[in-house]
């Protein structure tokens, strides 16, 4: 499907999301599917049909995925290597996993472009601001690979600034569990799953979301986050519509 058809069915169905734009961040973790480690086809598959199925309705995506799946500069980092360069190889994972999903999305019609913010001429688009605005408005999928590009930070922190400088409505955070709750579900059974939490519950609470500078800079910048579980399938486009599972992290609310 080109980014031509892709629109025209959009518009018929747009109010069925609640945003234009937005940017969805998912660690490279959900990407092992059952798997120790490395990539799962099927749930590569998966996670790209979600993803069509929110493009086909005309929301503008920003990807950005992690590369825990693969490798993260910490671990190693804590075994003895030179941390910057642990971090750097940590985001050529990412990169291997944009390209994963860039080719999961094109194998059912999704136009995509990954920019990184590492350039690698040969393997993708150096990250350029205004070219991602400018495929975003010609309907293609803009997968952000490399997070920052910079080591000591996080596919989360390369997350919110892209959200940011993309004019996204909302940060979506898909991760292996439907929101956040009070303590984690798999060891608390009893655990409470929060609605909603402002930026400084977040922080104040330590409730490792994702870390703090990338709270800091959605709460700096007014952007709503939304934690969802993306192991569920259709959960992308059911909380989009602000039905589904899923805390809405935004600010304060006045009483
Ligand atoms: N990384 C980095 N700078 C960035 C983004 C990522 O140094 O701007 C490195 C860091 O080592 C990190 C790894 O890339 O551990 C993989 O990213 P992340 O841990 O955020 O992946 P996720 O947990 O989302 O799968």
């Amino acid at each position: 499907m080109t980014s031509l058809q892709t629109r025209s069915v959009d518009e018929a169905q747009r109010p069925k999301s609640l945003y234009r734009r937005v940017l969805l961040k998912v660690s490279g973790e959900v990407l092992m599917g059952e798997q120790p480690f490395g990539i799962d086809l099927a749930t590569l598959d998966a996670v790209a049909a979600d993803i069509a199925d929110v493009a086909a309705r005309g929301v503008e995506l920003c990807l950005v995925i992690g590369g825990g799946n693969i490798f993260r500069g910490l671990s190693l980092a804590g075994k003895g290597m030179e941390r910057a360069s642990a971090d750097y190889m940590g985001m050529l994972a990412t990169v291997m996993n944009a390209l994963a999903l860039q080719s999961a999305l094109e194998k059912i019609g999704v136009d995509t472009r990954v920019q990184s913010a590492i350039p690698m001429d040969a393997v993708c688009e150096p990250y350029i601001r205004r070219r991602a605005l400018r495929h975003l408005e010609q309907g293609r999928v803009v997968i952000f690979a490399a997070g920052l590009g910079a080591p000591f930070f996080t596919t989360d922190t390369g997350a919110a600034l892209r959200a940011a400088e993309m004019g996204c409505e909302a940060l979506f955070k898909g991760t292996s569990v439907d929101g956040v709750y009070s303590a984690d579900p798999k060891f608390h059974p009893n655990a409470e799953r929060y609605e909603r939490l402002s930026y400084m519950d977040v922080l104040s609470r330590d409730l490792r979301v994702m870390d703090a500078s990338s709270i800091s800079l959605m709460r700096d910048n007014g952007i709503p986050i939304v934690v969802f579980s993306i192991r569920k399938r259709g959960a992308f486009l059911e909380v989009l519509g602000g039905g589904g599972l899923h805390t809405v992290i935004g600010p304060e609310i006045a009483n």
